[in-house]
């Protein structure tokens, strides 16, 4: 989920920015502002006790907020995020915005204050009041709006500058100018927040097949270094050449070369969830190049697989594999599927055991139908995505 706090004195232009906001991201558009007008509108119990404070243009109280925000919000548990304008208004609402946010399993990604003079706030509201029939827009109202926002509402903002949530924007710069700003804080944002699963398994796990049919499934890019290298050698490109004098003289690939692949990889996956490592890591070194690669992108690991299938179970799979037209070279005797194995064991059996005791490695049954296995996957993906969100 991508909940985004959006912050300013009244008139710094954020229902404005809110419209752009809603459509690109596909957020629930939350005002408590336009809430407790709807209330007011209805004549409700709640709108009634807002009525004198909201004319006089002081805060309402954080017991009615949290009221027409816990039934906005648990009226709509399944929005992609939701998009605060207005709230939180005070440092109390704050805790209640994280309170919330922990209901729905999820949690502010940030908050992004547009900033604009004081004087400007005025003569913005003093326009819009010409046409916006809002009670509140006049100037009597307006001031004492803003001597609120000084008093109550800055003060917000420590709360999310030591937690390192605060972005800002030159609410002053032109509409178009604003998006801009705001849309790049929340790529950033977007990034660290990408889910990035490494999928482990013996070869004949079925680790292939399931990491595809898995990013398909949630929007991730597929990261397998072998047809990555492939693909640089039938496109040959210069690190193509490369790789293929090396495979012409048996060599393996350095991991400089692998590396670079990666991050080209990272660097050019646009609008993608996040990635599916397979194959990669492979050994130690490259643990710690994947750990390394990612962090230098504002990422992380989320989750790592490992899909368990019994060895013998594992070598008829790949002696099948052998007969059909899917046969790799490495595949082709019983002699190259051992030492695949045994390279299996030696190698990354220990990048597994380093993973298990920084991280949890979430054990699969590889065993069964195809869909059986992905099902089991999805299970720990979508248990993963929703914490994170
Ligand atoms: P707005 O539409 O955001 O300018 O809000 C209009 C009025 O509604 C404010 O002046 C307050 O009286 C009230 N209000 C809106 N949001 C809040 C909030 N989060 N906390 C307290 N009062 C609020």
């Amino acid at each position: 989920m991508l909940n985004i706090a959006l912050f300013g004195p009244p008139g710094a232009g954020k229902g404005t920015q809110s419209e752009f906001l809603i459509k690109k991201y596909n957020l629930y558009y939350i005002s408590t502002g336009g809430l407790l007008r709807k209330e007011l509108a209805d004549k409700s119990k709640l709108g009634l006790e807002a009525q004198s404070i909201i004319a006089s243009g002081g805060l309402v109280s954080d017991e009615i907020i949290v009221q027409i925000m816990e039934k906005t919000i648990t009226e709509n548990p399944d929005a992609n995020g939701f998009l605060f304008d207005g709230f939180p208004r005070t440092y109390i609402q704050a805790y209640i915005l994280e309170g919330l946010m922990i209901k729905l399993n999820t949690s502010l990604t940030c908050l992004i204050s547009l900033n604009v003079p004081e004087e400007e706030s005025v003569s913005r509201l003093l326009k819009r009041g010409e046409t916006s029939g809002r009670l509140d827009d006049n100037e009597t109202v307006i001031r004492n709006r803003l001597k609120e926002y000084n008093e109550k509402t800055l003060p917000v903002l420590e709360f999310y500058k030591e937690r390192g949530m605060f972005f800002e924007v030159n609410g002053l710069d032109t509409i178009e100018n604003v998006n801009f700003e705001i849309t790049k804080i929340i790529k950033h944002q977007l990034r660290n927040k990408l889910f990035n699963i490494v999928l482990f398994g013996y070869p004949g796990s079925g680790r292939g097949s399931q990491g595809k049919s898995l990013a398909k499934k949630f929007e991730l890019e597929y990261v397998a270094t072998g047809p990555m290298l492939d693909k640089e050698i039938a496109q040959g490109t210069p690190i193509g050449n490369k790789i293929r004098v090396l495979y012409e003289n048996g060599q393996l690939v350095p991991d400089e070369i692998v590396v670079q692949l990666i991050e080209k990889k990272l660097i050019n996956s646009k609008d993608v969830k996040g990635f599916i490592f397979k194959g990669f890591p492979r050994t130690l070194v490259q643990s710690y190049i994947l750990d390394g690669l990612l962090k230098k992108h504002g990422a992380s690991i989320s989750k790592i697989i490992e899909i368990e299938v019994p060895p013998l179970e594992l070598i008829s799979r790949l002696d099948e594999r052998s007969k059909t037209e899917n046969c790799m070279p490495y595949d082709n005797s019983t002699s190259k599927i051992v030492k695949r194995l045994q390279e299996h064991e030696t190698k990354t059996v220990p990048v597994i055991t380093k993973y298990n005791q920084l991280h949890e490695v979430i054990k699969i049954n590889g065993m069964g139908p195809f869909d059986e296995v992905f099902a089991r996957i999805s299970f720990e993906i979508e248990t993963g995505i929703r914490l994170m969100r």
